[in-house]
């Protein structure tokens, strides 16, 4: 066969190829009323392990790929990697949807034991979308595209699942990818901005630092909350370069600062799986001529969850660099006080919910006096964030809170009115 319609690393055949037999099979169907299905592939967990131990390792898994979809497939059956981690079935004369469950059954089984890459077993899952000929279309273009869709459905529902086709939801799986373009557009144009939030030290009113927070105003949505373009920018991986964007803009504006107010950065857990982020790191903030004190990772504890994630392996490396880390959103998460003790940690923030409770509910204003306590006891500062009301900031004090930040104090500002903030008396609303 043509070395043009074959991928090299994996030896399967390619888009090309994959294009040609669709077009056959689609043919066969439209003559003789078969059924035809075209199976989009993506892999769960491949980029942490391109990112975490290199692309030789990534290279690895890949080639094991093809073998277990190789050996999965019916003869008549044909597969294909389109590129990257995504690869194609396409399942001519298949009964109907039974049949293809039954086939993606198979396949999920043929993925269930762990792959293998940098010596160590890798865990890889498989996210499908089916589209079918004819309900679906009977040109190979058509059915692709929408076995694209249903793959992304399938990917938003959290990977390692299957989605046919589905046209009611189309149009929002699609209004989704073009946001993501857009976002990918976006970092590349500079058309994020960075937002500043000033913590201050409640017994003085004093700014001891600031928290950057990522704003986007996208050109025809308008401003879109980082609630919603954060987990967008995880699930692509768009997460490192964006990362990355924060972290120089924190750097720019950590150079104009007092020395001991750092810019705390959020941080995502995807970001500290990476082999390369703390080399990042140092490397921006040395073309900043910054030391690592003036820059504070925030990690928001909900989202370490494995036990020996190697993401707690690289907080410690940053820790070790200098960097100060902060536990973020303390208590909403996973096993918080586990993370007390496997993370390397100067601060915890303590989460705006429970500041918002501690003044209406007694429950809540004891876990906010333990947290306090707890943490002087281990040595650590704490913020309290979300600070609204006189009221909280008054209790907050009474329990000998150290921080805190929310819009009583100040909601978060452009760069260009940070220093306004700085000279400004905050003190006004910090008198007891
Ligand atoms: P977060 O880290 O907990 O950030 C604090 C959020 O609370 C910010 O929302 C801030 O504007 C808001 N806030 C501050 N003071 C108050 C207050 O007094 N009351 C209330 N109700 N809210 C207050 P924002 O900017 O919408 O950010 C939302 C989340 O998005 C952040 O939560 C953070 O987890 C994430 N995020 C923002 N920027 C970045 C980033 O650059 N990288 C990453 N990985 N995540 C980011
Ligand atoms: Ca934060
Ligand atoms: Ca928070």
């Amino acid at each position: 066969e043509n070395a043009a319609r074959r991928d090299v690393l994996t030896g399967l055949p390619n888009a090309l190829a994959f294009h040609e037999f669709c077009d056959r099979a689609l043919a066969r169907c439209a003559e003789y009323g078969e059924q035809a299905a075209v199976l989009y592939l993506d892999l769960d967990g491949f980029k942490p392990v391109n990112d975490r131990y290199g692309h030789a390792a990534g290279d690895e898994i890949l080639v094991q790929v093809a073998q277990r979809l190789e050996e999965t497939i019916r003869k008549t059956d044909f597969v294909a990697r389109l590129g990257g981690d995504e690869f194609a079935v396409a399942l001519a004369d298949v009964g109907g949807p039974v049949q293809i469950m039954s086939f993606v059954d198979r396949l999920s089984r043929a993925f269930s034991t762990p792959f293998s890459a940098a010596g160590l077993p890798q865990d890889i899952g498989l996210s499908i979308g089916v589209a079918l000929a004819p309900s679906d279309g009977l040109d190979t273009n058509t059915l692709v595209v929408k076995a694209d869709n249903a793959l992304y459905q399938a990917k938003t529902a959290g990977g390692g699942t299957s989605r046919f086709f589905d046209p009611k939801h189309a149009q929002i799986v699609q209004e989704r990818r073009d946001l993501e373009a857009d976002l990918r557009a976006a970092i590349d144009r500079n058309e994020l901005e960075v937002a500043l939030q000033p913590i201050v030290e409640i017994a003085t009113g004093r700014i001891i630092g600031c928290e950057a927070l990522a704003r986007w105003r996208h050109p025809v949505r308008g401003s879109i909350s980082p609630d919603e373009f954060i987990p967008m920018a995880e699930r692509t991986g768009l997460i490192h370069e964006l990362g990355m964007w924060i972290v120089r803009a924190a750097c720019r504006v950590a150079a104009h600062m007092p020395a001991d107010a750092p810019i705390s950065v959020n941080v995502s857990v995807a970001q500290l799986r990476s082999a390369t982020m703390t080399a990042d790191m140092l490397a921006v903030i040395q073309e900043y001529g910054l030391t690592p004190d003036r820059i504070e990772i925030e990690i928001t504890e909900s989202l370490l969850i494995t036990r020996d994630d190697p993401a707690i392996e690289t907080a410690r490396e940053l820790s070790k660099a200098g960097f100060p880390i902060a536990l973020d959103d303390f208590g909403t998460g996973y096993a918080s006080l586990n993370y007390l003790r496997k993370l390397p940690l100067n601060r915890v923030k303590i989460d705006k919910e429970f500041t918002r409770d501690s003044v209406t509910h007694a429950d809540c204003a004891a876990i906010v006096i333990s947290v306090v306590q707890l943490a002087r006891t281990l040595g650590l500062d704490v913020t309290a964030e979300g600070v609204e009301t006189q009221e909280q900031l008054d209790f907050l004090r009474s329990i000998g809170c150290g921080a805190a930040q929310g819009y009583l104090i100040s909601r978060p500002v452009s760069e260009a009115d940070l220093p306004a903030l700085f000279a400004r008396k905050t003190e006004q609303h910090l008198a007891a």
